[in-house]
């Protein structure tokens, strides 16, 4: 497959059992080495990996010209093989070189060793991709979506695209609008993501639909943001969570697998409450244990005030005990920002008879109280023990934070920990005037036994939606949908929205609805995070191959730009000056 009109081979596939063959090479110049007066050494470089020829030191040939070189391939002589090259025991020696193409300076190396500032990299995005740490990502993320497509199509669902001009969607980012220049004054929505397309699909009884789309979203930035993004996104007809869970389970498992060549095990699964009870986040990384313990009981008649709460919860964070006082004071500081009203620390240290506890409030504790915070926690001497006492909520939110922010390692170190979280609450919330946040779009189905809360009780209701995670990433997520009026109805009420609002957002899905949906369910899958994940990389850009910068710019097309003023004027536009 290597083999083209031009060359016999790729420069890093070849060995010493190549030796003696006569090839033909194409690449970039790598390196180039003077050899002695009449010879130099020049690293050929093409995406399988580099080559060192020997070449007359009259070829005039520099950094990053493009060249073809043909031939001979022989063993290096003894001792002057390089094991950090794939092809250190070979070299190409009586060559004849070709110019393809002279080349300006790069720009910087190109080399992974080389620390670039990413604006300058984004710059030249061209010259970025061509370093091996690039290539090897973008061709784990061309594996991953190969196999997720295989996986589909292999469980008889059907790839269909959906429009990119389209109207607003329910998933409550900010959209990007496109002026109509044959409808002056009106405008197409660029799709948060094709929420209602593919459930008008299972109207139309596609049955098991998936696309791999592009998502945009006008949202600030951040390293695993970009304001366009893609999904594997599904939708299945006549099924249960398990249905839709399995299906994405078996593309996901299969991409793993091609992107670094072990299936995991398992995929683990937790309730939403659980995962808040033990890990104080809906997303948990369960690399390492750290679990937050509940001390109800231990100061269930404390006299100790900041401790009367609806929850106190606690983090042992081993070794912890030797953190000095600076480091102590801003952990509180820091949980005062997450929104606790204080941050109780206790180190445990081995004591007389039972272990001992140096902390500001020591003095306060009774002995059981004490040997409670201990035993709860599992601290050993040297430990440091962090509690939180206030609503349940903000007890695990607060904790699961600072476990994250103790306990977490880089994102390409420890196992591969997939998780289902399931049964997440309807409503995330409530608004300033007291109506219920929806925590997903509203065409998510509240969980079964939970239907008659949502006039009365909404923050219990459960949902039917699902999230997959990795590592702490939410690598996508997913529900089953309302596809029966009434409900829909209760679920608009308790959102606080009129049907006559209903109708003129969402009139297409409804009315669509009223001509036989059936029940159905989906999943999105945010491939650049999990691609970002399998790569180890911490930022989605480092995974896209034209990102924009955390301030949605191009350095490289220069975009966003003004438009000419005719353009403008033939879309019927003006710009406001600031402040306009
Ligand atoms: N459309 C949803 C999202 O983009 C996913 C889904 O529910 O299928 O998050």
């Amino acid at each position: 497959m290597s083999a083209t009109g031009m060359r016999t081979h790729l420069c890093g596939e070849l060995r010493p059992a190549h030796a003696g063959g006569r090839v033909r090479l194409c690449g970039w110049v790598d390196r180039r080495r003077e050899h002695g007066e009449h010879l130099a050494f020049v690293d050929l470089r093409d995406h399988s990996g580099v080559v060192q020829c020997v070449v007359d030191g009259s070829v005039d040939v520099r950094s990053e010209w493009v060249v073809q070189v043909e031939g001979t391939v022989r063993p290096r002589p003894e001792g002057k093989g390089n094991t950090e090259l794939a092809t250190g025991e070979v070299e190409i020696v009586d060559c004849v070189v070709g110019i393809l193409a002279p080349a300006e300076a790069p720009p910087f190396p190109v080399d992974d060793r080389a620390e670039t500032d990413e604006s300058v990299r984004l710059r030249y995005r061209y010259v970025d991709l061509r370093r091996p740490r690039m290539q090897r990502n973008l061709r784990l993320r061309g594996r991953v979506l190969a196999a997720m497509r295989a996986a589909m199509v292999r469980q008889g669902f059907c790839e269909i695209e959906t429009p990119l001009l389209w109207t607003p969607t329910p998933e409550g980012a900010r959209e990007f609008a496109v002026p109509a220049r044959l409808h002056r004054g009106e405008f197409y929505v660029l799709p948060q993501s094709p929420q209602i397309a593919k459930q008008l699909l299972m109207v139309s009884g596609f049955d098991r639909y998936f696309q791999v789309a592009r998502c945009l979203r006008d949202e600030d930035l951040r390293a695993d943001r970009q304001f366009e993004f893609t999904q594997l996104d599904i939708e299945m007809s006549f099924v249960t969570q398990q249905d839709v869970q399995d299906a994405v389970t078996e593309a996901v498992m299969d991409a793993t697998e091609a992107a670094v060549g072990e299936r995991p095990a398992v995929v683990e699964r937790m309730t939403w409450h659980e995962a808040m009870d033990r890990f104080g986040v809906d997303k948990p990384d369960l690399r390492f244990a750290m679990e937050l313990v509940d001390l109800g009981d231990v100061f269930a008649g404390t006299e100790v005030r900041a401790f009367g709460a609806e929850s106190v919860k606690a983090l042992c964070v081993a070794g912890g005990a030797s953190l000095g006082r600076n480091r102590l004071d801003a952990l509180v500081e820091r949980a005062k920002q997450l929104g606790a009203k204080g941050l109780a620390w206790f180190k445990v240290s081995a004591g007389a008879e039972a272990p001992a506890l140096d902390s500001p409030l020591d003095k306060f504790l009774t002995d059981d109280e004490r040997a409670g915070l201990v035993g709860a926690s599992a601290a050993r001497p040297g430990d440091l023990v962090l509690v939180v006492a206030d609503e349940w909520h903000t007890a695990c939110s607060v904790l699961g934070q600072l476990r994250l922010d103790l306990g977490r390692m880089p994102v390409g170190e420890g196992e591969r920990r997939f998780l289902w979280v399931t049964e997440f609450p309807m409503f995330e919330g409530l608004d300033d005037e007291g109506r219920p946040v929806a925590a997903h779009h509203p065409f998510t189905m509240p969980h079964p036994d939970d239907l008659d809360r949502l006039g009365t009780d909404p923050l219990r209701v459960r949902s039917q939606a699902y999230d997959l995670v990795l590592n702490g990433w939410e690598l996508g997520s997913g529900s089953i949908r309302i596809h029966r009026e009434d409900i829909q109805r209760r679920v608009f009420d308790a959102l606080g929205i009129p049907p006559e609002e209903a109708e003129a957002r969402f009139g297409f899905l409804l009315g669509a609805f009223r001509y036989g949906a059936p029940p159905h369910g989906g999943f999105a899958v945010g491939v650049d995070r999990m691609v970002a994940a399998l790569a180890g990389e911490d930022s989605i850009r480092e995974v896209i191959a034209f990102p924009k910068t955390q301030s949605g710019t191009d350095p490289m097309t220069g975009a966003p730009k003004a438009l000419a003023p005719a353009a403008l004027r033939e879309l019927g536009l003006r710009v406001a000056r600031a402040g306009d």
